[in-house]
């Protein structure tokens, strides 16, 4: 699209007029779940079948300008975790983020660097605001698509390595025995400071 044309559209399952979409797969997500035996069966099933998609609207990365999109993460289960982004940290950590949920019900995953966690649970018209210096990914506790609208800081940049560094997020999102969703202590999690 030319840089000029300031018009998107944003329709059921189809953002017109984005700058770009990228797809992650299945096969994508390796070291993402905790279970790694439910991981290997669940990618089996079929290691191509598109899990999350993000189409966004960049005109730059300049500073004072926005980055904004729809996140469209499906439903379903890796063991007992709920589908979910992979998650990162703004690599400026000081830049903020809000998510509007447009359909289907999720969370928002938070988690400041001395590993406070903050949940925000979204159903549609509600709004999380990702304040400075949180890791954040979306979890999809729900049944159908979990899609949001984004919008952050164009110079914010994503540093996903953060998460991998202690081995996770600190708290696992699980389906709870009463078939609702529930959080457990990831035992791997490596503190940061
Ligand atoms: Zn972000």
């Amino acid at each position: 699209m030319s840089r000029n044309q300031s018009v998107v559209h944003i329709h059921a399952d189809e953002m017109e007029g984005r700058s770009r979409r990228y797809v992650k797969r299945a096969r994508d997500l390796t070291g993402l779940f905790i279970n790694e035996a439910a991981f290997e069966r669940w990618l089996a099933e079929d290691p191509e079948r598109v899990i999350y998609y993000v189409d966004e609207f960049r005109r730059s990365e300049d500073e004072g300008d926005l980055i904004f999109g729809i996140s469209t993460l499906t439903p379903g289960h890796v063991g007992r975790e709920f589908h979910m982004t992979r998650g990162h940290i703004h690599a400026q950590n000081d830049r903020t983020e809000i998510y509007e949920c447009i359909s289907g019900h999720g969370l928002l995953l938070m988690e400041d660097l001395a590993g406070e966690t903050l949940i925000t649970e979204l159903r549609p018209g509600d709004v999380a605001y990702v304040p400075p210096a949180h890791i954040h990914r979306s979890v999809n506790v729900g049944t159908e698509n979990f899609r949001t609208l984004f919008c952050y800081p164009a110079d914010a940049g994503q540093d996903y390595e953060i998460i991998a560094k202690s081995q996770g997020m600190r708290k696992l999102v699980i389906e709870g025995d009463d078939g609702l969703w529930a959080t457990l202590e990831n035992d791997a999690y490596v503190p940061r400071v």
